[in-house]
């Protein structure tokens, strides 16, 4: 009897330790398990990512691209600026006040301005209220009346009146940014830069020529790809062909004179 007894409670034991037996192990799982949960997350970023379906444009030619620019150059073989200005000072004020302002808006208040005011010294001599009486018509002109002047000042200063030929050294005038010194160096001194306002961004982007999200990806792209010939007036055919053809709601394409070559997969040809 005492050993049916023993036998039943050494059972009994045994029955009641297994969940703890059960628990220690579940307990030496538990960081291996955790591991796994943690390094599995980790295996799937690791993956290679599926490559887009969406059919990419086919990349443009250095023929096409040359095509281009001669249907550009063929149609208008000069094409002008449309800031109206007398010399390169003119010009970089225009420039400056155009920032997020029409050309015919800037026009409308320079035709007077530039009578009284074309050189750095006159425009000191303007002074700072009387230049916002003839530019209050032009957005954040208080903003901007400052910048003239204080400009001004700057090429009296440090560059003999004279608007310097360096980017770097227009980008260090007040008011004046990167589009700045390329539509100054480009227009005055007949350099080959490209200005990318949001003409240039829009056409660059929709026809594939120079992809970019910001204005130096699209502007950098472009200096690679257009031969050197077409550089001194690629800026004005981009610009003129953004804002009376690609126009940015309703683009133009049955005018448009590439319309065979861009690769805007919207495009209404
Ligand atoms: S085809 Fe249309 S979208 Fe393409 S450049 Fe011409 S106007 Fe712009």
């Amino acid at each position: 009897m005492a050993k049916i007894i023993r036998a039943q409670r050494a059972k009994k034991t045994q029955v009641r330790s297994l969940p703890k037996k059960a628990a220690k192990a579940k307990a030496k799982l538990k960081p291996k398990l955790k591991a796994k949960l943690k390094a599995k997350p980790q295996a799937k970023s690791a993956r290679p990512a599926r490559k887009s379906r969406a059919p990419q444009p086919k990349p443009w030619t250095p023929e096409e691209v040359r095509e281009v620019f001669e249907r550009f150059r063929k149609a208008n073989p000069e094409p002008r600026g449309e800031l109206e200005h007398l010399n390169p000072f003119t010009l970089l004020v225009a420039v400056v006040l155009s920032a997020q302002a029409t050309d015919a808006g800037v026009n409308r208040a320079t035709r007077e301005l530039f009578k009284v005011a074309d050189t750095p010294q006159k425009m000191l001599e303007l002074g700072e209220e009387k230049l916002r009486d003839y530019i209050k018509t032009i957005g954040l002109y208080r903003n901007k009346a400052r910048n003239v002047i204080a400009l001004s000042q700057k090429l009296i200063a440090d560059f003999g009146g004279e608007v310097p030929r360096t980017r770097a050294e227009i980008e260090s005038l007040p008011g004046a940014g990167r589009k700045t010194a390329n539509v100054v160096l480009n227009m005055a001194y007949g350099e080959h830069t490209m200005a990318v306002d949001t003409h240039v961004f829009r056409v660059g982007n929709r026809t594939g020529l120079a992809p970019g999200k910001t204005p130096l990806e699209v502007e950098l792209g472009l200096e690679k790809i257009i031969p050197s010939e077409f550089m001194l007036h690629a800026h004005h055919w981009l610009i003129l062909h953004g804002r009376y053809t690609c126009l940015a709601r309703k683009p133009r394409c049955e005018v448009c004179l590439i319309n065979d070559l861009c690769r805007w997969p919207e495009k209404t040809v």
